[in-house]
């Protein structure tokens, strides 16, 4: 039977509960096998961070076995529909304990090697697929315009260029033939989330249609090109109106005129912002256009509204044909339907995941990433016998080498955070073994007469999307959704300024006591986005943007002592002075 026979007959033998359910997407938290099966569910994720008991491979393909399993009952009541199921796999498989974690995308956008991007899409589908998982919410595909943005790390780069050159490697790796090796990717998040005011997180993109398409849908149009099969809407609002409900986007652009035939998918409880009554906010957002609706706890709710509308017409049914048609039809393509269950599955538990292998083409992104922005007296690279002082807050802690979206949500701190990972002070320890760390957070344990030269890693700690914006504390965030439940939830932003003096005063302070001391100072700046750092960068010798490197520290100890050269490009306009923009509209100092 072709796809369309396929497709078309199952349609036909669908009753509207079982359409609805297949056009619903669950958090796992807040859903069991026996319930999806009770409400034909088509999909579930995990949020951020969010893991099965134990967080292993073997957790994941156990929990998705037997979800996989209730999606396959066939009885009266049920048609036996293989669930998809969804990650925010964003740079590698970072949910998963012992998973290897490439750089976030600002790090890669410095690479400027489309080639890479494919090899790194491959490794990571292979990760993913070990947990028993088909389907990743990646790549981000935003072009941000202001690092003020806490997403400004997932975008490869201000230029989109440099996107659109990575759309097509990346998803080809990930999807590749769709065959055993694959994984459905999900470009995001449509679109201009890079583009919002002063880059407030979920906020006005204002700009005419031939500029948005110009700046922010172009590194779609590559994705599409290589059948991306799904499509992520963005939280922020184009010209005032938000883009979960925009007809224009998602229907007239994103299917009629770029003709994308797969599925769209909302953002997290993202359709809730369309309107105060929920009933009324379903019918905007499918009405839109949007197929399958990622509602997190909330799905009977939505179920409930959504059978009531196509009864009273508000909704038609030739819509709900035309998601329920798209979401089979990438199962279908993705070959969903003639896989066995998770667990017997080719790369499910497989031994490669996290393997030296894997870690090694992590490695080598860290390398391409770093960009040398000051090495005046030519003290880079280093000679493996000196003697190296290693201080600074984030010296021995991967979690802040990997950021945000790191096994939690918001990223973890501390040097257990990450299994498997090395940090920057571990890989310095294994290439120069006479190398001390310092045993003081002031670094004042410097001494001229001990130390050749010191390296000091800086910048920021882990953050992920509002929590990360620079923003005035006038300018508070509401939690997706909380308006909706009753319960207003007011979340913090990550700082007031870009100014590394301000965010971290103490990192200024570590420079300061090892320049007095006479010791040479390279800095290593772990950041998700380009910092005001002139006032460390005056104090160092060698300045080194290392971005949010992941899990290889290694990577940048292969290029401070000299086994490969520097060869990063920033792919951001580095800032010397806050944006005027959000100085003047927002009072900042
Ligand atoms: C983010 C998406 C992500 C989704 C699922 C949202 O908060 O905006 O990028 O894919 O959560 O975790």
């Amino acid at each position: 039977m072709n796809k369309f026979e396929f497709v078309e007959k199952m349609l036909g033998q669908m009753t509207l509960a079982q359409k609805v359910g297949q056009m619903t997407q669950a958090e796992r938290m807040a859903i069991t096998p026996e319930q999806l099966k009770q409400f034909h569910i088509g999909s579930v994720l995990s949020g951020g961070g969010s893991a099965p008991e134990g967080n292993r491979p073997i957790d994941w393909v156990n929990m998705n076995d037997a979800y996989w399993a209730a999606s396959m009952e066939a009885d009266d009541d049920h048609l036996p529909i293989p669930l998809l199921y969804g990650v925010d796999a964003i740079h590698g498989n970072n949910n998963v304990l012992g998973a290897t974690i490439f750089p976030h995308n600002i790090g890669l956008g410095a690479t400027r090697e489309p080639e890479l991007l494919r090899r790194i899409a491959q490794v990571t589908a292979k990760e993913i697929l070990a947990t028993g998982v088909e389907w990743t919410f990646a790549p981000t595909l935003a072009v941000a315009q202001d690092s003020h943005w806490g997403r400004t790390y997932e975008s490869y780069s201000s230029d989109t260029s440099v996107a659109s050159s990575y759309a097509g490697p990346f998803v080809q790796g990930l999807q590749g033939d769709l065959g055993d090796d694959a994984v459905i990717a999900c470009v995001k998040h449509w679109v201009g989330d890079g583009g919002t005011l002063h880059g407030i997180d979920q906020g006005e993109t204002t700009l005419p249609l031939r500029e948005l398409e110009k700046v922010h849908m172009a590194p779609y149009l590559p994705a599409l090109k290589e059948n991306v099969l799904t499509v992520m809407v963005s939280f922020n609002s184009w010209n005032s109106d938000k883009c979960h409900g925009h007809y224009q986007l998602v229907t007239e652009v994103l299917k009629q005129q770029l003709g994308f035939e797969g599925f769209v998918i909302s953002d997290w409880d993202g359709i809730d912002y369309l309107d105060d009554s929920y009933a009324e906010a379903v019918a905007l957002s499918v009405n839109a256009g949007v197929d399958l609706f990622m509602v997190s706890e909330q799905w009977q709710e939505f179920i409930r509204h959504l059978i009531e509308h196509v009864e009273s017409g508000r909704v038609s049914m030739a819509r709900i044909d035309d998601a329920v048609r798209r979401i089979l039809n990438v199962k279908f393509r993705y070959r969903l339907f003639d896989k066995p269950r998770p667990s017997n599955r080719k790369w499910s538990n497989h031994k490669s995941f996290g393997s030296v292998e894997h870690r090694d083409v992590a490695r080598e992104a860290v390398r391409k990433s770093l960009v040398l922005m000051k090495n005046d007296s030519g003290l880079l690279p280093l000679d493996k016998t000196s003697k190296v002082f290693v201080a600074g807050r984030l010296a021995n802690d991967p979690g802040a080498q990997c950021g945000g979206f790191t096994i939690a949500w918001q990223g973890q701190t501390g040097p257990d955070s990450v299994q498997g990972a090395t940090s920057v002070w571990q890989a310095i320890k294994g290439v120069s073994p006479a190398a001390q760390l310092s045993k003081v957070s002031d670094g004042s344990d410097a001494s001229a007469e001990k130390h050749d030269v010191a390296i000091v890693v800086i910048g920021e700690n882990p953050y992920a999307e509002g929590m990360g914006d620079i923003r005035p504390d006038d300018n508070v965030i509401v939690e997706a959704g909380s308006q909706i439940k009753g319960a207003l939830k007011v979340l913090a932003p990550y700082g007031r300024s870009l100014q590394l003096e301000k965010l971290h005063p103490e990192d200024l302070n570590v420079l300061k006591n090892i320049s007095a001391c006479g010791v040479p100072v390279v800095v290593v700046l772990i950041s998700g986005r380009p910092l005001l750092i002139d006032a460390e960068r005056s104090i160092a010798d060698a300045f080194v943007a290392a971005w949010l490197p992941g899990s290889e520290g290694a990577g940048v100890s292969d290029v401070l002592f000299g086994d490969y050269p520097f060869t990063g490009t920033l792919g951001f306009e580095w800032p010397s002075v806050e944006s005027p923009g959000l100085a003047l509209g927002f009072g900042l100092a």
